[in-house]
């Protein structure tokens, strides 16, 4: 038998709402991914058994071919499915590669440009004294740089107050002294989003995100002549392809691709240097997992347009999410070395480990996978307005709000 060929691919639910990709090869070799794709566990199931039925036996060594042969092969290709089942896997690849050659991926990659990498945490941002204790809460946890949301649901043209609101919260978040990325989630339509992009201006976020939805790369573009704010924009795109046109139109300023989604360590290593070519920066999507966040860490520390990273600790949905189970569900859970994660001064050090860097408790993944496999799998709450009509969506929590008044309802 030709040596490393890839011989198991199991895929594992674990709370809070994460899929993790165990792949094993002919040498003993195991490596680990992440394919989570939040609402959407089923799907990524099935586009593992196809992935199964075809690299079963394959060299894991070729990760490239792999990639593009699982991209390519069955005529039909992007999308965030099909994607993120061959983000999982790529990943898994690059772990098994890295710890075949005892090395770091990063290593694999050009070798390091920087020797630690900002982060940033979330605070959610609904309520505002709860995003001003939630601020301090990162605060102590070591971090110089957050993230909140913009809005809850809002409606096409909606009160002044709602944006007002918005203002307010970003200043106080801002007066405990973090850097502030404002998350509109695309949940805003034009009319809105361009008054609440002018308004935050003066308050100096660090970016504003998808401030439109994905489908309006123009009017993003239209957007960004119209403020100073850095847009930023990339966690729904799949592929470099997906990022074209954002690029050529000049409408973001920093790349987030999401390295579970975009086509995993390969190509959000390509991404970078695509984006490096029209000077925009590099910020990897990630409120996932410890696999997720260890891959974009691979890529942050050999990119040389990378700015910040996300990083879910304590992230108030996924505890939350675990805490309706009666289990622990955090960045750290599934960990045996959580402590290469340790943020100090709003930074993690370059991770050391062969592979990803990341040691998986495996008896912990398949304990947890078996109480969650009971449970039915996370789903997005839906969210209608006051007129009954469906309003943009999350894939994280909600809250309550004056305008939320049929959740996870038909229109009768
Ligand atoms: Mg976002």
């Amino acid at each position: 038998m030709t040596s490393n060929t890839i011989t198991d691919i199991e895929t594992f639910r674990v709370p809070p709402r994460w899929v993790f990709v165990r792949v094993k090869t002919s040498d003993n070799i195991v490596g680990w991914g992440e394919s989570t794709l939040e609402g959407h566990t089923e799907a990524i199931e099935g586009a593992f058994d196809d992935l199964r039925e075809r690299f079963i036996g394959a060299v894991a060594d070729n990760i490239q071919d792999i990639w593009q042969t699982a991209y390519m092969g069955r005529f039909y290709r992007g999308g965030p499915v099909l994607m993120s089942a061959l983000s999982g896997l790529d990943i898994a690849l690059w772990d098994i590669k890295g710890k075949k050659l005892g090395v770091p991926v990063w290593h694999l990659l050009g070798g390091k440009v920087r020797d630690r990498i900002k982060v940033y945490g979330w605070i959610g941002g609904d309520h505002p004294s709860a995003v001003v204790s939630a601020a301090v809460e990162r605060k102590a946890q070591g971090f110089t740089a957050v993230k909140m949301n913009g809005t809850d649901a809002i409606s096409w043209i909606d009160s002044p107050e709602l944006l007002e609101a918005t203002v307010e919260r970003v200043k106080q978040v801002r007066s405990t002294g973090l850097d502030v990325g404002v998350d509109f989630h695309g949940r805003l339509h034009k009319g809105m989003a361009k008054q609440l992009a002018k308004l935050l201006e003066p308050l100096h976020p660090m970016f504003i995100e998808e401030p439109l939805l994905p489908t309006q790369p123009e009017e993003i573009a239209d957007l960004s002549n119209a403020i100073s704010t850095p847009i930023a924009l990339g966690e729904r795109l799949f592929t470099r392809w997906d990022f074209r046109p954002y690029l050529e139109r000049r409408a973001i300023d920093i790349a987030q691709p999401d390295v579970s989604h975009c086509g995993g360590i390969s190509e959000l290593h390509r991404i970078a240097s695509y984006t490096e070519t029209y000077d925009v920066a590099l910020a990897p999507h990630c409120p996932l997992g410890p696999i997720a966040l260890a891959a974009c860490m691979q890529v942050a520390i050999s990119a040389p347009n990378f700015v910040i990273q996300e990083m879910s600790w304590k992230m108030h949905y996924n505890i939350a999410a675990g805490e309706a189970l009666g289990i622990e569900a955090d960045l750290h859970t599934y960990m045996v070395n959580p402590e290469v994660f340790a943020v100090k001064d709003g930074y993690i050090a370059a991770l050391q480990g062969p592979g990803i860097g990341v040691e998986i408790d495996e008896d912990h993944v398949r304990k947890a996978s078996e109480i969650y496999v009971k449970h039915a799998p996370w789903r997005n709450p839906l969210w209608r307005g006051e007129d009954g009509s469906l309003q943009e969506c999350t894939a994280a929590h909600r809250s309550d709000t004056h305008n939320l008044v049929h959740i996870n309802q038909f229109i009768s």
